[in-house]
């Protein structure tokens, strides 16, 4: 198995993800500072020690697989990252607007995220691989959690407050 082209493919997409994870840590305050209410910016900090612990889970699996924890470029998330820094730029300091653009920039990686853990974790069931699996849908419940979370965000208030904003 752990020669096989699919445990391959399965290594690349840990390094991937590895990436990713690594890069919301460092992105995320910029994100938090840029939010308007103080409930998007604890619901992201509140994540952002959640990702803290997605990388050192990754770490461990990284370990149990017996392979060094190594990162691959992730260019979707880069660009999800980049996307999310030009919705701030273009959205006004204050204003609910900026929250609704973080909370549709934020949802998209949480989306990237759930489908990358996802099939990580089906691939780990299908190689036996179970306290990976097991790890990885730690990750994953987390993920949803954060989704389900700024979705809520939203639709209390933050979807309406920025209806009434002028241009
Ligand atoms: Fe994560
Ligand atoms: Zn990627
Ligand atoms: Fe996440």
């Amino acid at each position: 198995m752990e020669d096989s082209a699919l445990h391959e493919l399965f290594i690349g997409e840990l390094k991937d993800i590895y990436w990713a994870e690594k890069h919301l840590v460092k992105n995320l305050p910029a994100i938090i500072k840029a939010a308007t209410s103080q409930e998007l910016k604890d619901a992201i900090q509140g994540h952002a020690a959640q990702t803290e612990t997605h990388v050192t889970r990754l770490e461990q699996v990284f370990g149990l697989l017996g392979q060094r924890a190594a990162a691959k470029k992730c260019e979707a998330m880069e660009g999800l990252v980049e996307e999310a820094k030009e919705m701030i730029d273009e959205t006004e300091d204050g204003s609910m607007v900026r929250d609704v653009a973080i909370i549709s920039c934020a949802q998209k990686v949480e989306h990237y995220e759930i489908a990358t853990y996802g099939t990580l974790s089906t691939l780990a069931k299908v190689m036996g691989h179970t306290e990976v699996e097991n790890i990885l849908n730690d990750t994953l419940s987390e993920e949803k959690g954060a989704d389900y979370k700024l979705t809520e965000i939203a639709e209390s208030f933050v979807n309406e407050h920025a209806s009434d904003e002028k241009k």
